[in-house]
């Protein structure tokens, strides 16, 4: 029988402290599949630190070990984006380097596959060692996304998943630029399985998303997956005309029926020119975010900055 060949995909950025234990325990559950040939993608993402130092030393080792070092930080997503160009497997799994994701579900992952699924995300049954900030975040980060994408995104799923070959090929051949994945791997389809698991706190050095990452990447799933917030501005905008209504019916009855002296009206001016600005600002924010993206895709830049191969 001819072996299948399995590539993990995993991005790395400042994770010097993590690269060789990574490298480690990957390649030890790599080693016990039989019927798999195996390839590791490292990617780099612009870590100033010793992380291609050491994973350059692995791929000197291990040819099996395949290196994409980009020229700055480009983000997680472009970095996992840019992992999938380079894969020759026929099955794709895509893991975190901090081991937060078990190697040791390689083998389990891969019986799934064989069963026929496509695409088997990891879905967190618990999180160890994260932050009450951290799984509120992430809790509200899942509500608002599905509440306003058009396309079911599994709640407590990362990126952690195995996805077959095809799958790739179809994400790679999607023309955007700016890829939000596993909005994407939802999206595309195919045979999709859940595949529960806990995670597990992070085994050395501190997380690599912090607030700003976070919020980045929330807007960027939002926005690629949803066209709602711009309809919500049509929504504000019905909403201030409702009450304006209510208040110019209210001014004519007044004068009507002298209830009150109405040209003491400064506060209510004031209030309403505040309100309607602050309405009117936020939906020009809103728009404006996705002229920004729309601009960011016409310019047609690339992703991210390949700086050095290794083993490819
Ligand atoms: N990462 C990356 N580029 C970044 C931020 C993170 O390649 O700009 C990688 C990081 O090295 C890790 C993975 O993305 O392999 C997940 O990051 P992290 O574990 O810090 O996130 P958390 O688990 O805390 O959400
Ligand atoms: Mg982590």
């Amino acid at each position: 029988m001819e072996k299948k060949k399995v590539t993990l995909v995993i991005p790395m950025y400042y994770e010097e402290k993590v690269a060789d234990e990574c490298y480690k325990r990957v390649k030890e559950n790599l080693v016990k599949l039989e019927n798999y040939e195996h390839e590791i993608i490292f990617v780099n993402d612009g870590s100033k630190d010793k992380t291609l130092e050491i994973l350059e030393d692995i791929a000197k080792e291990d040819e099996n070990v395949k290196i994409i070092s980009f020229s700055r930080n480009f983000g997680h997503q472009a970095a996992v984006t840019a992992g999938l160009q380079y894969v020759s497997g026929d099955a794709i799994i895509i893991m975190d380097a901090d081991l937060q994701d078990p190697p040791e579900l390689i083998p389990d992952m891969l019986k799934l596959w064989e069963e026929g699924n496509e695409v088997i995300y990891g879905k967190r049954k618990s999180r160890e060692g994260e932050s009450a900030f951290k799984l509120f975040t992430a809790k509200m980060f899942y509500k608002t996304l599905n509440a306003l994408s058009d396309v079911e995104i599994p709640k407590d799923t990362g990126d952690f998943r195995l996805v077959d070959r095809k799958v790739v090929e179809t994400i790679n051949s999607l023309p955007e630029h700016n890829k939000f994945l596993r909005g994407l791997f939802s999206w595309v389809g195919y045979k999709q399985y859940p595949f529960e698991y806990e995670r597990k706190e992070r085994f050395a050095g501190e997380t690599k998303y912090p607030l700003k990452k976070m919020l980045k990447l929330a807007s960027d799933g939002i926005i690629s997956f949803s066209t709602k917030p711009l309809k919500l501005v049509g929504a504000l905008g019905i909403f201030s005309i409702v009450i304006s209504v209510i208040i110019l019916i209210y001014a004519l009855l007044s004068y009507a029926f002298s209830w009150n002296n109405l040209s003491a009206g400064w506060t209510s001016i004031m209030v309403a020119i505040t309100f309607f600005s602050g309405i009117q600002l936020m939906s020009i924010w809103i728009i404006a975010e996705y002229v920004g993206r729309i601009y960011d895709e016409t310019k047609r830049r690339p992703q991210y900055i390949v700086d050095k191969k290794i083993n490819l």
